[in-house]
Parts: structure tokens; sequence; C-alpha cells
């Protein structure tokens, strides 16, 4: 099938002070969202692809941007809760978590009001809604004096973009304005919760031990038990290359990866691996890069690992880790993004 590319446009980068953003920048970006552009800008989780979320012109561009489906729903980012209660009803469990969790990794799924656009919900009764705690994004929102509606800055399937170079690799020539503010800081996605079923939508950064704290919350099960079965067709935050996934005893982790890796050499494939350690692969004549020794660490270095990998491997291997604090997050994407190569040894 030939796909549709669109025109490409003229693509500003703004290099902007991640702890200090020079304001006249800001204004100049905020200036493009209130006359319905595209930016990309960094928020503490993954860089974000944000419009005018009131104006529903400027909504459907991200959908073409990213050739994402318009049945997918996009997160709301806001500068404060005068604008939270300005697009939805605040019911009393969204009220406490946003009181304890805002600004921060958490999206709180809440009944929607009459202005926001069902482009943006996808024609759903509720709106997710984020206030992102990256003093780029919360100045951002403030400056353009709207909501922001923002999925990630990658095309749609693709990892998620941690840095600026991951948005011009995928959206360069497609958006108006890239803000370039650095690394992001925790590198997944927020916490969906329903605050309608207290079902968490996704696993994201912030842990369900803390929203547990304050509120009894579910697990939706229902994606990642489609996800486990084989064939699936969904693959989200996904490399090119082929993905593979061992979790378990490490020890065990480590002998599968080495074995299934000189299998692969010998077939004449290139091998990259994500590992948590460099050390018991220096022998292997394979690409291999380090997430991390911390749950935080891989959870921060784990997409833009992923991209990196992609660029010379035919076959990624990467170890799991433990579901635990944000490394449930973890493994919900590197499941996803394995379309099911994902095995407990
Ligand atoms: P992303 O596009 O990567 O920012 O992810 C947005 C996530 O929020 C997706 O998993 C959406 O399905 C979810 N989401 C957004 N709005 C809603 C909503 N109203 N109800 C349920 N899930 C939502
Ligand atoms: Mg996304």
């Amino acid at each position: 099938m030939r796909k549709r590319m669109g025109k490409r446009m003229q693509t500003e980068i703004l290099k902007v002070d991640p702890k200090n953003p020079e304001k006249e920048k800001l204004e100049k970006a905020a200036e493009v969202i209130r006359e319905g552009g595209l930016v990309a800008f960094p928020t503490e989780t993954v860089y974000g692809l944000g419009a005018n979320a009131l104006d529903k012109k400027a909504v459907t561009k991200i959908f073409r941007a990213k050739q994402r489906p318009m049945d997918n729903p996009l997160i709301v980012h806001i500068s404060d809760m005068g604008m939270a209660r300005r697009i939805a009803e605040l019911n009393e469990v969204a009220e406490k978590l946003a009181k304890e969790f805002f600004p921060g990794p958490l999206t709180l799924v809440v009944p929607k009001k009459e202005v926001v656009p069902a482009e943006v919900t996808a024609g759903l009764d509720t709106v997710a809604i984020r206030m992102p705690s990256h003093p780029i994004a919360l100045k951002l929102i403030e400056a353009a004096k709207v909501p922001i509606a923002a999925p990630s800055a990658n095309l749609a399937g693709k990892p998620s973009p941690t840095k600026a170079e991951h948005v011009i690799e995928d959206l360069y020539g497609r958006i108006d304005l890239i803000i370039d503010g650095g690394e992001t800081n925790i590198g997944v996605e927020s916490t969906v919760l329903d605050t309608t079923t207290l079902e968490i939508l996704r696993p994201g950064g912030l842990p369900i031990e803390e929203i547990r704290k304050l509120v009894d919350v579910k697990v939706f099960k229902g994606k990642v038990e489609v996800a486990k079965s084989p064939g699936m067709k969904y693959r989200h935050y996904a490399p090119d290359a082929e993905l593979i996934v061992f979790y378990g005893k490490r020890d065990d982790v480590v002998e599968k990866i080495k074995k299934l890796s000189g299998e692969l050499v010998r077939k004449g494939l290139r091998v990259g691996i994500a590992a948590t350690n460099l050390q018991p692969y220096s022998e292997l004549n394979a690409e291999v890069i380090e997430l991390g020794n911390s749950i935080e660490e891989v959870a921060k270095n784990l997409f833009s690992c992923l991209r990196e990998l992609d660029k010379k491997a035919d076959v990624i291997i990467a170890e799991g880790v433990e579901e635990k604090g944000i490394g449930l997050a973890v493994m919900n994407r590197l499941m996803k993004a394995s379309a099911g190569k994902f095995y407990r040894v």
C-alpha cells in the first residue's frame, strides 16, 4: 500500500534551557499553539506532540503527523486545576489523586465537558488529563493559556522519544516546531488511571504502589492478555528490528540470550542486546547496550536503547526486569514492542 506522506513543511528547532526556560522562546512556541500549529516539547516522561486541545482542526493535525489511528484518544495537558475544571468534571478520586500527584507522571481519565472536541477523546465521554512537572511543559501550557493535547512525539507504533533527536528522526518536516530541552528524566509514559472504574489502563512513570496508598485500584488486564496471546496483531513502542524478550532468573536469562545470540549470528543476522549489565556478554559478536543497574535507569534508557539498536541490528534481544515500581511499565512496553515474543525462562 502506498503511504500518503502529506506535504513536507518547515520545521523549526528551538533549544530551550530545561531548568530555566527562556520566556521569549516559550512565548514564541505558545504562539504556534494558539495559531493552530504543532509543537513537540519535552515533559518529565517522554517528548509530547502538542496542539491546542480546544481546536479540533489543530488536534486533527496531530493524528496526521503521527499517522495515528483516530480511535486512539489523546491526553490533555494542563498547567493548573482551574484549567482542568474548565474541560472536565473532577470526581472525588480525581481531586484526591490530583492533590497528591499533580504535577507529575499520572494521567486521570475523568468525565469530559462539552468544550472538548470529540477528536481529542475518540468520541468517548471521558477525557484524559495530566499536569506535567517539566518546567518547559508546564510553562508552555501557561504561556499558551489553553490546554494542550499531546500524545508522544513519535510516529505511531515506534518507541517514544526521550531526546529531541528522536523527534527529529520521526517528525522533522511534518510539524511546525521542536523544542529541544535535552533528555527526559523518567523515560516511559505516564500512568493512566480511569477514575470512573478505578482501573489502571496503562502502567507508567508513577508506580501503582504509590497510588494504592491512597486509592484501591485494579490493573486493567484486557490489553495485557491480548498482548500475551500468540499472533498478536497490535505492536507498539516497537523498533523495526524483531524484538525478543527473556525474563525470570537472571542467570538463566543470560544463558538463554547468549545461546540465541550465537544461533542468530551463525545465520548471518546482526544481533543487538539490551542488557541491564554489559559484563556477561563481552565475548559475543553482538552490539550490546547497557540499560542501567537500577530500574529507574532502565526506564530512562529503554526507548533510546531500542532506537539505537534498531540502527545496527536485525534482531534485538532484551533482558526483562522485575515487575515492581516502574518495572511494571518497562515490562509492559517490552511486551507490546515484542509482539508476543516475550518469554519467561
Ligand atoms: P500516548 O498517545 O502515548 O500519550 O498515550 C495516551 C494513552 O492514554 C493511550 O493509552 C490512550 O488510550 C489513553 N487515553 C487517553 N484518553 C483516554 C480516555 N478518555 N479513556 C481511556 N484511555 C484514554
Ligand atoms: Mg505514544
